[in-house]
């Protein structure tokens, strides 16, 4: 008998390539996984389980969830099964030379036809897949064309609407499988608040009528607290793209005017008189087998429009971002009572909570910022201001709160939703001071804390999102801060990767000179870095990230950019780890691109003599003669934003492609 994955060996040089030589032992599960392949042509590698390897198809355009999107898909060799877990970059010279991703996961089933052999004669398999992108049931036809020529195309089912590529749009990856909520653990807005602007909330309108969950189980639907569903809402959960979900939302009955009202809705559900009826869905709390409530709400919105089919029964919550201003108005004319403020990277949680804020319509609009709209509970009181924490300057705790103060509005927005560590000094830079990683108990209900798994244990960390926040993490002594490199709602997902150039005992024109060098190197393969100084004595070189990178992206990135610069510059750049053998040079540290290392942000005050911060920087600032880290202080750094504004502002607006600058790189890395 002829081995299966005879072709699959023949193409690869398993000493050239990181593939997966030998086949692992078969399981009981039949798998499926779907690999983004960045070879000359980006296609998908669709490969399922079947006698002890994977049977595998490239689909060059991808998935569509319309039905009459049919794909072609050219069957290609059998691959192992221990290729279900590979994901890394193919070599050049190699068979698929290129990047490989796990883009979907999951396990499937054959219908129908569900002897695979017999299917495979007849050219027609059809099969159910529960991934996270890719659900329900999908169909691959051979065509006349040839063997290996097939087409994809997604049957009609509950999942099937309109064309995209992934059952909800949204990234799934971290998303934990878990059990449906507690219908009645609802979230709730926490206090009052006049109308404000601030890019990082979103504005939903409020419906008058009866707050509930629905859900839809395959053929069951409810809605949570309400005896008598209306058909026009049976109807719409039973129209979701999807077998289950969990929604939030109001129910709604509207009056002869048109109006929400709710006598209307009493007597609606009371069976006494007929009104249109409609459930008016604005959140997403879970999809399938998985929880979304961690995720961020604009993910949670977006995957609950892609769920919702038009229809009268069932209709999604838009919503306006950044300016509750502008919607009140709207508000007020359409007769209701307020708006709701929602924090856009919020998680959803059980109760009152302050990520939630309802603003009355014909609430006169004094333009808060978010700040100002907290009251007085959500404060701590500042404690010890006189005592000297820098005692060559004669800086005080209160000096440093000032500072904070001062700098908050630049500082928030690169702190806000990252997990951060504290690096406590309670007695100021030469006293005793502590690490600490999570949040302690006895923390104020009002300090945001996100659980995050370390080690395999759950535990709650900081999470710095408003002023009130950072200057109590200040008053507990933290003179800098250490946040992730990751968002607390995607720990494992970068969007900074940075390079830290650590000088230790070397000059600090060495420090300049492999900066300029990594500019240079940077702006060369498309990125667009930013610089600032660590605050001590070394710099940091960050680049920000789309969406959808992980850490050994990120960590592989900066490594090799490491090298090539130590290449460069091999007098005064080191990769070298052991601090004994750097002979001097700076170190080009690429390991802090990893799950739960952290860097100092721009602005951090630094625990060193000088009182000196991380500052952002021009990259021609590079070329003065007089350029010093212990230049930006905490006395001088408020005018230099004052007059530059925030230098780091594009860490938040100009989000990068690594994989394009990746490729570059390694023809940089050829060339040289
Ligand atoms: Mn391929």
């Amino acid at each position: 008998m002829t081995d299966p994955l005879d072709a699959y060996r023949r193409k690869r040089d398993f000493a050239r390539t990181p593939e997966p030589d030998a086949p692992a032992a078969p399981r009981g599960l039949a798998t499926f996984v779907v690999h983004r392949h960045e070879a000359r042509n980006l296609h998908y590698d669709l490969r399922l389980e079947h006698g002890g390897v994977l049977c595998s198809w490239a689909v060059p355009r991808g998935f569509s969830y319309d039905p009459a999107d049919k794909r072609l898909a050219v069957r290609t060799e059998d691959h192992p099964l221990a290729y279900e877990h590979f994901s890394g970059r193919i070599p050049k010279g190699q068979y698929g030379a290129g990047t490989m991703a796990i883009w979907d996961r999951g396990s499937y089933a054959l219908v129908k036809l569900t002897d695979w052999d017999q299917a495979l004669a007849r050219g027609e398999l059809k099969f159910v897949l529960r991934g996270r992108r890719l659900r329900g049931e999908w169909h691959l036809v051979r065509t006349q064309q040839g063997p290996n020529t097939w087409l994809l195309f997604k049957s009609r089912d509950v999942y099937a609407g309109p064309s995209r590529d992934s059952a909800l749009g949204i990234d799934l990856d971290r998303a934990v499988e878990a059990p449906l909520p507690d219908p009645d653990a609802a979230m709730q807005h926490g206090a009052a608040a006049a109308p404000f602007r601030d890019p990082t909330w979103l504005f939903e309108m409020e419906f008058v009528g009866r707050r509930c969950r629905a859900t839809r189980d395959g053929a069951e639907v409810a809605l949570h607290g309400v005896e008598r569903l209306p058909d026009a809402v049976r109807d719409g959960l039973l129209a979701l793209r999807c077998e289950r979900a969990r929604l939030d939302g109001v129910l709604v009955a509207l009056d002869a005017g048109g109006r929400p009202c709710r006598t209307a809705l009493a007597q609606a559900l009371a069976g006494t008189a007929a009104a249109p009826i409609a459930y008016y869905a604005f959140d997403l709390l879970h999809w399938e087998e998985f929880d979304l409530r961690p995720l961020p709400l604009l993910d949670r919105k977006a995957a609950l429009r892609t769920l919702v089919a038009d229809g009268p029964g069932v209709l999604y919550v838009d919503h306006v971002l950044g300016s509750g201003t502008d919607l009140l108005a709207a508000i007020a004319e359409a007769g209701l009572p307020a708006a709701i403020g929602k924090r856009a990277a919020s998680s959803y949680c059980t109760g009152p909570s302050p990520d939630w804020v309802r603003i009355a319509a014909g609430n006169a609009p004094p333009a808060a910022t978010p700040a100002a709209r907290r009251g007085a509970p959500r404060r701590s009181r500042p404690s010890n201001l006189d005592k000297v924490y820098w005692p060559a300057e004669g800086h005080t705790k209160g000096d440093l709160l000032t500072y904070y103060h001062a700098v908050a509005e630049a500082l928030l927005p690169h702190l806000r939703g990252r997990p951060v560590h504290l690096n406590r000094f309670p007695d100021g830079i030469d006293g005793k001071s502590f690490y600490q990683r999570e949040a302690k108990p006895g923390t104020p209900d009002w300090v945001r804390t996100v659980p995050i798994e370390r080690d395999g244990e759950v535990v709650p960390h900081h999470v710095i999102d408003d002023v009130e926040t950072l200057l109590y993490a200040v008053n507990l002594g933290s003179i800098d801060l250490h946040p992730w490199l990751s968002r607390a709602a995607t720990p494992d997902a970068p969007d900074w990767a940075v390079l830290d150039l650590d000088p230790k005992t070397a000059p600090f024109a060495h420090v300049v000179r492999i900066a300029r060098a990594a500019g240079k190197l940077l702006r060369g393969i498309g990125l667009r870095p930013l610089l600032k100084t660590s605050g001590k004595f070394g710099m940091h070189v960050f680049v920000p990230l789309r969406a959808g990178y992980t850490y050994d992206h990120s960590r592989m990135f900066t490594e090799a950019v490491a090298r090539v610069l130590v290449r460069e510059l091999p007098d005064i750049a080191t990769v070298e780890r052991l601090p004994d053998r750097r002979d001097g040079k700076v170190y080009l540290d690429f390991l802090q691109n990893r799950r739960s290392q952290t860097v100092v942000p721009p602005y951090a005050a630094r625990p060193v003599r000088g009182a000196s911060v991380s500052a952002p920087l021009r990259w021609d600032e590079l070329e003065h003669d007089d350029l010093t880290p212990q230049r930006f202080t905490i006395q001088s750094m408020p005018a230099r934003l004052a007059e530059l504004g925030d230098l780091f502002r594009p860490a938040l607006e100009d989000p990068q492609d690594l994989l394009p600058a990746i490729a570059a790189l390694d023809s940089v890395l050829r060339r040289r």
